[in-house]
């Protein structure tokens, strides 16, 4: 298939070219000779029957490739809509997954700086502590230093003078009390420090207690914001692969859309030589047409026969027949004829006598004009392409030198000129050496 793209039209172009008619040598011929001409007539266009069929059946193949094609893409394009769908829904999951992660650490956070606030609490029940035990052991110095003055001297001898050295026993009395309260109250002292110092180390517990849970619950928050991690990476691994998916699904869209383009450009040169193939079918009947006339009205009179050929058109030549660089792609192909540059609307003559045939923009020839001829008993075709204008109708009878149309950049064509090919006998092929394409130069004056 691949092989027909692009050489198909210039095929059926070249196709049409072996349409056998002969308007120079009517008179010339013998009744045997126009009965033969006839018949070739009706096998050449049996021919075209068949060809035409051939392009019917690539069409019908190229539409259902098509067909397969768009089905693939559809298919492809729902594909690439579940994967955004897929990859949507991870994107948002890890938003999510990212939100707890956060919240976590915000919690980690505050619980290390409670954890903080109670080392902070817990130093300070020490010093307070530490403080209380050094007031007990002032405390409780004191008391023995008292106690210890006392042995001594030999028994409660500070209490002793503190009670003998009253003078009544009023005063005996309520100093032996002052004695004991004296005492009671050291004691009293030490009693309350310690109490003070249990409930101190009470609270220590406490706090320490406490700290001790916040800190498990810490480390199961982090044991947590751990397994959220693991969790969001886990989906930051599907959305890659999901990505992957993706792209790769996009690079067969994209292979998919080209081999879309160049099915329907090898439909539209498809139809551009079934039309060419319709016109080489009017072309013969045409020449038909004017066999059976010639055959019905044959005489005597003389032959009328110019075997040779005139230039086209009056211009530059800006290229030759043979291989050169294509203008438009800039690489070497083969040139099946030569370019005449000259203005547009320039006047395009036709080069031998003949049945014009016209053909309207192909994508290759844009408009142009076949003219079909029998010289010295071989036939040729000689082709005028990229006209502006036409200057006679469809399977007209012209003469050589007669206008047939003008100058244009129609079809395949970067400026204004007269492409002119030559084809020499039945067609046999496209490129040389089957083709019956010959160089014009070697015909014309
Ligand atoms: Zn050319």
């Amino acid at each position: 298939m691949r092989r027909r793209i692009g050489t198909s039209i210039v095929i059926g172009l070249i196709i049409c070219l072996s349409v056998v008619v002969d308007c120079n040598e009517i008179s010339a011929q013998s009744k045997d000779e126009l009965q033969q001409e006839i018949e070739e007539l009706e096998k050449e266009q049996l021919e075209l029957k068949e060809q035409e069929k051939e392009i019917q059946n690539d069409k019908s193949s190229t539409e259902q490739k098509i067909e397969e094609n768009l089905t693939k893409q559809d298919t492809v394009q729902g594909q690439i809509k579940s994967l955004e769908q897929e990859l949507t829904n991870t994107q948002n999951s890890i938003n999510a997954k990212q939100g707890e992660i956060d919240s976590t650490n915000k919690e980690i956070d505050d619980l290390t700086a409670k954890i903080n606030d109670l080392t902070q609490q817990i130093e300070q029940l020490k010093n307070e502590i530490e403080a209380l035990l050094e007031r007990i052991d002032e405390r409780e110095a004191l008391l023995t230093e008292r106690l210890r003055s006392i042995q001594r001297s030999g028994g409660p001898m500070m209490y002793l003078e503190v009670i003998l050295g009253s003078k009544s026993f009023s005063d005996f009395i309520s100093r032996t009390a002052a004695v004991n309260i004296m005492m009671d109250q050291d004691k009293n002292i030490i009693d309350s420090l310690a109490r003070d110092k249990q409930e101190v180390e009470n609270k220590k517990v406490a706090v320490e207690d406490n700290k001790v849970e916040i800190e498990a619950k810490r480390s199961d928050v982090e044991d947590k914001k751990v397994a959220l991690e693991a969790q969001k990476q886990e989906l930051v691994a599907l959305q890659n692969q999901l990505d992957d998916q993706k792209a790769e699904r996009q690079r067969l869209l994209a292979q998919l859309e080209k081999e879309h383009e160049e099915l329907e450009e090898y439909m539209f040169t498809l139809e551009d030589e079934q039309a060419m193939i319709r016109k080489q079918e009017q072309a013969l009947a045409r020449a038909r047409e004017i066999a059976e006339n010639n055959l019905n009205q044959l005489s005597d009179s003389t032959t009328v026969n110019s075997s040779s050929f005139i230039w086209p058109a009056a211009g530059y030549r800006s290229s030759n027949y043979g291989v050169r660089v294509d203008p438009i792609t800039y690489q070497q192909s083969f040139h099946l004829g030569v370019d005449i540059s000259a203005p547009t609307g320039t006047p395009v003559y036709a080069s031998t006598n003949g049945v014009a045939v016209r053909g309207n923009l192909s994508g290759t020839y844009g408009n142009h004009i076949l003219v079909v001829t029998k010289i010295d008993g071989v036939d040729y075709t000689t082709l005028y392409a990229h006209l502006n204008g036409f200057a006679v109708g469809d399977g007209e009878v012209v003469t050589q030198g007669q206008i047939i149309g003008y100058v244009g950049s129609t079809g395949r064509s970067t400026g204004p000129h007269l492409h002119f090919e030559v084809h020499k006998g039945g067609w046999k092929g496209f490129y040389p050496p089957n083709s019956n394409n010959v160089n014009p130069l070697n015909y014309l004056p």
